[in-house]
């Protein structure tokens, strides 16, 4: 291990927070079933019905209105899967077409593929050169008659861009299509208000926000159809069978209300820190090309290409100096594909292939910020000698 040890993948997941460690150990000792009768189940039920309470306050939501799920992919998993149900008896009345995008979260963009397997019309919004969709495409889309569904992530986990997710659902609703947003990356970053977004769903994990891993939740509007992804209980209010989760459910409202107290002055730190390290590494190393809205953008997360440096390259050279961070290609899946993200963006595939992914969080300091860019420049640069493609000043440098 090198003496230090730097976090900046916090967009993959996040270290617990002291105090959910400490709500985690005390919730150990607490096993009883919150659907038994007895005095061991009601103080699990009081606990779980405290814990839905304080993360639908955080949100401007009802706290009916909140589904413990397994993960945020699971909650995405089952908004989508809604409208395969709205082929069959469910939802007979369901308009069995989706309109999503394409830089969404891979638990959407796979579940959508699926569900095209099962009948249901899919769409996905091109986005600009930061990453954002146009409203004038989405509405094409709408007009297009049959559309049950828009799905849009609030803030994208690779890049940072925030859409304009009040727009939408005003849009969505005007053709009565139903909305979701997965904000995983945007809720406890930015402030997230379920009335004023005004969708129908909302996506939120644990792990994103220094929760538990294992544990999510899903806000499902008054009223909105609903149909279970998975069966076979009253849970939930019938929204999701299984028993539920009481210590990753105790640990995500503890997080949620660390967030209610961190969150604000902790994005003004982080965004000073990003732009310290655009500054930095645009004064330090040629053609560093920055992906993403320069603005419009979660505070933690700074994504730049280097051409002529592959990102897998980066990402181990930075990890001997005891940084970690990621990269623009879905390795997570074991392939080297450029980023679907980025690729979206209008990239060529060099510069998705050079890009890594910076994502700050409540732990990080300016010492670890001056660390990235006293190493990252000399990275940089021994990758680049090593390499034939780049020329300095290249064509690159035309397209920053
Ligand atoms: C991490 C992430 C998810 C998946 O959440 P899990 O709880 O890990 O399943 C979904 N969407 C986005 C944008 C994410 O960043």
């Amino acid at each position: 291990m090198p003496s230090r040890q730097i976090y900046f993948d916090n967009n993959a997941t996040t270290p617990l927070h002291p105090e959910v460690k400490k709500e985690l150990v005390a919730a150990m000792e607490m096993y009883g079933n919150p659907s038994s009768m007895h005095a061991f189940g009601r103080e699990a039920r009081a606990n779980v019905e405290d814990a839905r309470h304080r993360v639908a306050a955080f949100m401007g939501a009802d706290e009916s209105e909140i589904v413990f799920t397994g993960s945020g992919s699971e909650g995405n998993n089952t908004v989508l899967s809604l409208f395969a149900c709205g082929t069959s008896q469910c939802f007979p009345g369901m308009k069995p077409k989706i309109v999503t995008t394409k830089i969404e979260h891979p638990c959407v963009l796979e579940t959508s593929q699926c569900l095209v397997h099962r009948g249901v019309d899919v769409s996905y919004l091109d986005v600009d050169a930061y990453g954002k969709i146009d409203l004038g495409q989405l509405e094409e889309y709408l007009k297009s008659d049959g559309v049950g569904l828009v799905s849009v992530m609030m803030a994208n986990n690779e890049i940072g861009t925030i859409q304009d997710i009040p727009a939408i659902s005003a849009l969505a609703h005007q053709y009565g299509a139903l909305m979701h947003t997965d904000a995983v990356q945007a809720f406890g970053k930015i402030p997230v208000d379920v009335n004023e977004l005004g969708v129908d769903f909302l996506t939120i994990s644990g792990h994103k926000i220094y929760g538990p891993k294992g544990i999510g939740a899903l806000y499902v509007r008054k009223g909105t159809p609903y149909c279970p992804f998975i069966r076979g209980g009253h849970q939930e209010r019938g929204r999701r069978a299984g028993t539920e989760n009481t210590l990753g459910i105790m640990g995500l409202a503890m997080a949620v209300d660390m967030r209610k107290i961190e969150m604000a002055a902790e994005a003004e730190r982080l965004r000073g820190f990003r732009e310290m390290l655009r500054e930095g590494i645009s004064a330090r190393i040629d053609d560093a090309l920055f992906n993403g809205h320069p603005t419009d953008s979660i505070p933690n997360t700074l994504n730049v290409s280097f051409p002529g440096a592959e990102g897998e390259s980066i990402l181990l050279y930075l990890d001997l100096a005891g940084i970690a961070v990621s990269t623009g290609s879905a390795c997570a899946s074991g392939s080297l594909d450029p980023s679907h993200v980025l690729l979206a963006t209008g990239v060529d595939a060099e510069r998705a292939h050079g890009s890594i992914r910076i994502s700050m969080g409540r732990s990080t300091t300016v010492e670890d910020v001056e660390y990235m860019l006293d190493v990252l420049p000399g990275i940089i640069e021994r990758i680049r000698n090593m390499s034939t493609a780049y020329i300095k000043g290249g064509p690159h440098a035309a397209i920053r």
